[in-house]
């Protein structure tokens, strides 16, 4: 797709981060946008963004995670725009901890927004994108969809779920016209954190540093998701830790593993050490 003036655009989890990001720049390059997320109040700031742009938009409280919320939302979007262009299945979320302390709802929880999420967007949205000549779905995946983490089981698994749909739907929509990326961003300094059930504030507070210190803009994501979109490519990998992770990847499928496990138990011993020492002078 070439251009994306007077496209209809839906984009999942745009009151924040990505999301957002990527609803500024496809308005700015005139696109109508439909807004989704569960948090109003963001949607209303995001959307006083976009009227602020003059930027044609319709705005929808739905969780990704409901079947039912999700038919509804492309009922909307058909009775309001007629048709959609771009599905950009964005809206997100993580847990962090190891596997064996963590809680089954926390894992469904995930599974809900970040893989059925994407399934029912694809679903549900894809006799609409089936309408105009060309179409493109995207999907955000993530490096850790490239390999699994320790800590990190639950996130890792959705993600390369996501990555691999994407797949299967790149070459099974391709006869139809339309195009599938996953998106692959690497660190970004957005609020996913904040909104991650992680194993305790501690952790929460480190992770929060590094991605404030570290992270790209999430704009960097979203110029990523227009030239994934206008070049049709099947995945983007946008930071040069995603680049990385997948080279690593590919190159050593069973040594970065054993690197990776080598690394993290000497940083569990650490942390045990430290918490013992902390132990014993308190006592
Ligand atoms: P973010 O928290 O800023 O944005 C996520 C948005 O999703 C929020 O507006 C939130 O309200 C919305 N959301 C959460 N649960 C929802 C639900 N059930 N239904 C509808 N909306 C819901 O985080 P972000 O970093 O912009 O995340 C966007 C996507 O990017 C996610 O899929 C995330 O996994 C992925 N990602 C982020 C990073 C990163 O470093 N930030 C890296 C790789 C992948």
């Amino acid at each position: 797709m070439k251009e994306f003036r007077g496209k209809v655009a839906v984009i999942t989890g745009s009151a924040s981060g990505i999301g957002r990001a990527t609803a500024l720049r496809l308005a700015k390059r005139g696109s109508t946008i439909a807004l989704a997320d569960i948090d109003p109040d963001g949607l209303e700031s995001v959307a006083k963004e976009l009227t602020e742009l003059g930027a044609k938009h319709s705005i929808h409280r739905v969780d990704v995670s409901s079947s039912s919320q999700m038919e509804a939302f492309a009922g909307e979007v058909e009775d309001i725009h007629g048709v959609v262009d771009i599905l950009i299945n964005n809206a997100g979320v993580a847990i962090a901890g190891p596997f064996a302390n963590q809680r089954l709802e926390d894992l469904e929880w995930l599974v809900g927004i970040n893989y059925w999420g994407v399934v029912y967007g694809c679903h549900y949205f894809l006799p609409l994108l089936k309408r105009p000549e060309q179409a493109h779905i995207v999907n955000v995946s993530s490096m850790f969809g490239f390999l699994g983490l320790p800590e990190q089981s639950g996130y890792c698994a959705t993600k390369a779920a996501v990555r691999a749909l994407s797949e299967s739907l790149w070459t099974e929509l391709r006869r139809d016209n339309i195009g599938v990326t996953s998106i692959h961003p690497g660190c970004i300094d957005t609020s996913i954190i904040q909104s991650s059930r992680m194993k305790n504030e501690d952790s929460r507070e480190s992770a929060q540093e590094l991605f404030s210190l570290r992270g790209a803009p999430p704009d960097a994501v979203a110029v990523a998701i227009l030239l994934g979109i206008e070049k049709n490519k099947l995945r983007m990998r946008v930071r040069p830790e995603s680049v990385l992770t997948e080279w690593l990847k590919r190159v050593f499928p069973v040594g970065v593993h054993r690197f990776i496990a080598n690394r993290w138990e000497k940083d569990q011993a650490k942390r045990e050490l430290k918490l013992e020492t902390k132990g014993s002078t308190a006592t």
